[in-house]
């Protein structure tokens, strides 16, 4: 009897017929003997709806309630699914991620998880139930409720597939596979079957939606091959796992981050940069560059300000001593992409097509393009044109 952890996206658990169609299809995992766990996410937009209430009282909620505030989303499907299972004789309970033993650090809103103490999912399996577990969440070492940032359910399921030993670790999603490139933009974006943890860990920092980075390197770290699927396609998915089986291309794909800040600043202001990138979450990178650093980020760090003279004419700006531009990134994802005939085949390509490139970083599995702000997905569509073609 296998062991199998599933993780449903917010949209496939959007309402009561979703809903009823994940039951059923978990109903037949279950009947086949299987021992079932399923992870959810909150409902379509719950998440952003709820910040959203929150921010109508101030604009810096406390991050503890924000916590206990966003828990609630997944709390609403988990029980739904599991009154869902059992409405359909499939016997179910459900649990916070407090419950299933998801144990974190006090990092509130970007919680890591330290340690998964999954006793009473066990017990409830040996009893015959499916699982239900609320995603994107658990408790801190100090005992309050936290989340796992933005896409956390990905890390719960991969957490709970490693403390369980689990056979089959599924993330079940709206998209039937990881593609080369978001086929929303790419219509001739492919399916990829298998892709190692490094680029799928690359390809989710750098902008794909799909699965989220720390949830990739947490596979990583326990050796739990993932499968990428639709929740509602017979597609095959795609595993993510440490060594695709063949020749893997030298590049798997591209990724798109828009509406990023790219902040240049001359060395003199080292430490006014140095405060940023602390500042800052995840800037994607930093580089010093002659005698500049420059970083992209997100979206400024609370108390960030940059100064009002700070150059935003393009590239022709950089000579002054603070630039703040708002730009798209586009990267190339693979063990051969941060070779320097790739990056300025690139640069080239995207000249021709009157594209400037106003920074390239090629570092590791992969090579940024910082490219002005709107020309992101046409850039993506031509690269993808170019490095990976139409048909193999
Ligand atoms: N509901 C959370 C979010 O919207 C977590 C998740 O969906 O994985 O980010
Ligand atoms: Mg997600």
């Amino acid at each position: 009897m296998a062991v199998i952890v599933q993780k449903y996206g917010g949209t496939s658990v959007q309402d009561h017929e979703l809903v009823l169609r994940v039951a059923h299809r978990v109903a037949g995992l279950r009947s086949q003997g299987n021992d079932v766990v399923v992870v959810v996410s909150a409902r379509g937009e719950t998440t952003d709806r709820l910040m959203q209430e929150a921010r109508r009282f101030t604009d810096a909620p406390e991050q503890r309630e924000l916590d206990m505030l966003m828990s609630a989303g997944e709390r609403i499907s988990m029980s739904l699914l599991a009154i869902a299972l059992n409405s359909i004789g499939c016997a179910a309970v459900s649990f916070t991620g407090s419950q299933a033993g998801i144990i974190t650090d006090t990092r509130h809103t970007d919680a890591r998880v330290l340690e998964v103490r999954p006793f009473r999912v066990v017990r409830e399996l040996e009893r015959g139930n499916v699982v239900v577990v609320g995603g994107f969440q658990g408790v801190s070492t100090a005992k309050d409720v936290t989340t796992l940032g933005r896409g956390g359910s990905d890390t719960t399921a991969v957490a709970l597939a490693a403390a369980l030993k689990a056979d089959l670790c599924e993330i079940l999603t709206d998209v039937d596979a990881v593609y080369t490139a978001d086929p929303r933009i790419v219509p001739d974006a492919r399916a990829i079957d298998e892709i190692g943890y490094g680029d799928m860990a690359e390809l989710a920092r750098l902008g794909a939606r799909i699965l989220k980075e720390e949830a990739v390197r947490f596979a990583e770290r326990s050796g739990i091959a993932i499968h990428i699927a639709g929740s509602n396609s017979d597609a095959p998915g795609t595993i993510v796992l440490k060594e695709p089986h063949g020749q893997e291309p030298a590049i798997v794909g591209l990724s798109l981050l828009e509406d990023q800040i790219f902040l240049s600043v001359r060395r003199v202001d080292h430490d006014r940069m140095m405060s940023w990138v602390g500042a800052a979450a995840h800037p994607l990178f930093v580089v010093h560059s002659g005698d500049r650093i420059e970083i992209v980020v997100p979206g400024l760090p609370p108390g960030v300000v940059v100064p009002d003279d700070a150059a935003k004419d393009g590239v022709s700006g950089l000579s002054a001593d603070v630039v703040a531009m708002n730009v798209d990134v586009v990267s190339i994802v693979g063990s051969g992409a941060a070779e320097g005939v790739v990056v300025t085949g690139a640069i080239a390509e995207l000249e021709r097509s009157g594209t400037n490139c106003i920074r390239s970083v090629a570092l590791g599995r992969s090579a940024l393009l910082v490219l002005p702000l709107g020309s992101g997905a046409r850039a993506k569509l031509l690269l993808h044109d170019s490095f990976i073609g139409t048909g193999q």
